[in-house]
């Protein structure tokens, strides 16, 4: 039996002498004169192998060959791509669409011809799989759907890739990053609660199931019974000691009664990369649903595996590394590691070290406001004044988000006092200005020292973390002092 072409071509010369060529050659050939045609004759003719140009009008050659090869029942057709610019972009984005071969057009008739029969051999397709086809193809009709139905998929997937994509601006912002991805899975799965957890290669860090109830206010019961079940789905992967979860979008309203036991569909998916847990993410609702069989399940899979693996090679180099990449500071972790060693320092060798935490003021407005990229401008410029009002002998570190903080070793609390007055000052008193948008900020800053009714760092931190709140509740923009509990 003859070897079926279709051959798309949109221009007549070029079409005509081509079939011509194919024809004397043995070939049965079909042809279209442009994509949507020719998608539609596929159905019709059954072609052991498709010919096409790649610039026609209406849909052209790559788009052809992405919609042939997106579809189960087609994806087997071995497809030729012809094209006059023989540059490497093209061939690029050929094999990108799936195509088999990529040839120029220039290419003499002898050498297309063989060039055929080889990809023919090659992928030869059994009777069995043209009936496949064949039976999909009743109307003229269903051609067109399907038609419409493989382009809304494939815009659907490029748009899908394309959101995800997105939300790699927000890698170093934990929490923005989880609520954008909330917000972008809610707007096309189904849930009553979803939950977001991205491990880190610090053990010693907190493992939080972010959780979106939608709006909704749930039993903390409910919540935890949740954040139960999905670490315990973790764990068969990672070793986890300390979890928690937190719920990210506002609650509202009164709380709704709903138990675990309600949750009658559910969906938990640990994110494996390099044979390690980077983070997880889980679904449940109470409606009867097949997560598993979602339309889009396995892209979205593989997208968000993208964003996870985004996520924990950055938090890995923030780990490893010394100095925090925006500030320019010393970072959490050697925070940690300096102020462990100060205090068995100075107990060793008595003496008096402060230490300040600095978080600045209504920060989550100036976001919203001006935007990240001006946060981040913001974060960095406070950075920068605190290293203008410390000595070299203080050190400075990032601690959390926009929570900096300084230790002042060989100074007590009231000789603290005088650098970190200083700096609120210099903040309230500098005017922020990131491509020509102005903005006041303040700083409201928790200042203690290591008196000796705290015993651990941990306590010390902890009183400077209580001053703060103080600072914060008593109207910001200022410095609180601890004040000693005495007994
Ligand atoms: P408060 O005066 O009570 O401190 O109000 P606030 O809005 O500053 O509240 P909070 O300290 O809880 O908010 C911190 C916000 O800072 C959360 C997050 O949106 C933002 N943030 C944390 N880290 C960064 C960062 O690196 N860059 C930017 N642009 N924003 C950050
Ligand atoms: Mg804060
Ligand atoms: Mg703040």
């Amino acid at each position: 039996m003859a070897t079926k072409i279709l051959l798309v071509e949109d221009s007549d010369t070029q079409l005509r002498f081509l079939k011509e060529g194919l024809l004397q050659n043995g070939f049965e050939v079909e042809t279209a004169t442009n994509g949507a045609d020719a998608y539609k004759k596929v159905y019709s003719f059954l072609p052991d192998i498709i010919v096409s140009d790649i610039m026609m009008p209406i849909i052209d050659g790559y788009q052809l060959c992405r919609m042939i090869k997106n579809v189960e029942e087609t994806k087997k057709i071995p497809i030729i791509l012809l094209t006059v610019l023989d540059k490497k972009i093209d061939s690029f984005w050929g094999k990108k669409a799936g195509a088999q071969l990529f040839l120029s057009k220039s290419i003499d008739l002898k050498e297309l011809v063989s060039n055929i029969n080889s990809t023919v051999r090659r992928y030869p397709l059994t009777d069995e799989y043209k009936q496949g086809i064949a039976a999909k193809a009743d109307t003229e009709n269903s051609a067109q759907l399907r038609l419409n139905s493989v382009l809304n998929d494939l815009l659907l997937k490029s748009v899908f890739s394309n959101e995800f994509r997105n939300l790699s601006d927000f890698l170093n912002y934990e929490r923005i990053l989880v609520e954008k991805l909330f917000s972008l899975l809610s707007s096309f799965v189904e849930y009553h609660v979803a939950g977001i957890y991205f491990a880190s290669p610090d053990d010693f860090a907190e493992n939080i199931l972010y959780v979106d109830t939608l709006g909704r206010n749930l039993s903390k019961n409910l919540l935890s019974d949740i954040s139960y079940d999905f670490f315990r789905k973790m764990e068969e992967h990672k070793d986890i000691k300390n979890s928690k979860f937190e719920v990210v979008r506002m609650l509202l309203g009164k709380e709704l009664d709903y138990q675990f036991g309600d949750l009658t569909s559910k969906i938990i998916i640990p994110m494996i990369f390099d044979k390690k847990l980077i983070g997880g993410i889980c679904f449940y609702t109470r409606q009867d649903i097949d997560y598993s069989s979602f339309r889009f399940f396995d892209i979205m899979i593989s997208e968000l595996l993208a964003i996870f693996k985004m996520k924990y090679q950055y938090t890995e180099k923030e780990f490893m590394s010394v100095l925090d990449g925006l500030t320019g500071l010393y970072n959490r972790r050697q925070f940690e590691i300096s102020l462990e060693q100060e205090c068995n320092r100075t107990k060793r060798h008595p003496s008096d070290f402060s230490l300040a935490i600095l978080d600045i003021d209504f920060f989550k407005k100036v976001n919203d406001t001006y935007g990240h990229q001006y946060g981040d401008y913001v974060l960095k410029t406070v950075a920068d004044l605190m290293k203008q009002s410390f000595r070299k002998t203080d050190l400075l570190y990032r601690y959390g988000g926009e929570e900096l903080v300084m230790i002042m070793p060989e100074t007590n609390i009231e000789g603290a006092v005088i650098p970190v007055q200083r700096l609120r000052r210099m903040v309230e008193d500098y005017d922020f200005e990131y491509n020509g948008v102005k903005a006041k900020v303040t700083v409201s800053i928790g200042l203690t020292m290591n008196y000796s009714s705290l015993s651990s760092s941990a306590d010390i931190l902890k009183s400077a973390d209580e001053a703060l709140y103080k600072a914060k509740e008593g109207g910001r923009n200022r410095v609180i002092l601890y004040e000693q509990q005495l007994s």
